[in-house]
């Protein structure tokens, strides 16, 4: 039967990336999607230009009627948007314990918007840790949670032990922005696996969503954790290499 999944995360009217991309990314890889959108965001291709949390309410309303409905296999967590959405994500959580719930830390937009407030940070980590099957960072979010930079492949091994330890749970740090060589670290609390990635001269709009969404099929497929994130980290790349080109930035063709 086809799996039903989850995503909670912050609408792009570009549909490049959030709750939008997270749907087609669910759809490719067979499964069904259901969206929960945390905020709406005012955004193109290429820029961030403003964003409106919604309530928690509404948020925990929906997924009540959502759940009398369907069977969900796996979560997604994006965008929060703000700490009272928290308190929604928290209790919806909560009736999910037992199931693959992936995160993704979207806490600045690659145009510079911040999309948490950095004071919000800690009752992010207090809402989520210990509650996820997979937190998912880049090294500026790496940077942030241990506040030092994380730029090179070298200290990304300690960066993603300490994230783990701090999040307690796995942690697929992401060094897409590395400079020569790239890779993503997976840290599952006992081994660390190197993913190789390939260096590719595009940015395109919502690679992070993608990764994790991806991440979340392979794991409600029966991969375990390190064969998804890799599995996901391949198809990424492969979609990587031919973007669409019908915006200024260019968009996953999903
Ligand atoms: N908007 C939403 C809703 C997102 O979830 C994200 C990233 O996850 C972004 C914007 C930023 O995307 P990018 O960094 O590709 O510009």
């Amino acid at each position: 039967m086809k799996k039903v999944l989850l995503t909670i995360a912050g609408f792009d009217p570009s549909s490049g990336a959030g709750l939008s991309l997270d749907l087609k990314v669910f759809s490719r890889f067979g499964c069904y999607g259901l969206a929960i959108p945390t905020a709406l965001t005012i955004q193109n291709s290429y820029r961030v230009y403003d964003y409106k949390a919604l309530s928690p309410r509404l948020i925990v309303e929906t997924y009540r009627r959502l759940k009398t409905d369907f069977k969900i296999s796996g979560l997604k967590i994006g965008m929060t948007g703000s700490p009272r959405v928290l308190t929604a994500v928290k209790t919806i959580l909560a009736d999910n314990q037992g199931r693959p719930v992936v995160v993704d830390p979207v806490f600045r937009s690659s145009s510079g918007r911040w999309l948490l407030d950095k004071n919000h940070l800690a009752s992010y980590l207090k809402v989520l840790a210990g509650r996820m099957t997979l937190f998912t960072p880049n090294l500026e979010e790496a940077s942030l949670l241990l506040g030092r930079k994380i730029n090179q492949i070298k200290q990304m091994e300690k960066a993603a032990r300490e994230i783990n330890q701090l999040v307690q749970a796995p942690c697929l740090l992401k060094g897409g922005h590395l400079q020569d060589q790239v890779i993503d670290l997976l840290d599952d609390g006992q081994e660390t696996t190197v993913i190789p990635k390939q260096k590719l001269p595009v940015n395109v709009h919502g690679t992070g969503c993608f990764l994790s969404s991806a991440i979340l099929c392979f794991l409600v497929k029966g991969y375990s954790l390190s064969v998804a994130c890799q599995q996901a980290s391949l198809t990424v790349d492969k979609f990587l290499k031919s973007p669409l080109t019908i915006s200024r930035r260019p968009l996953f063709d999903l």
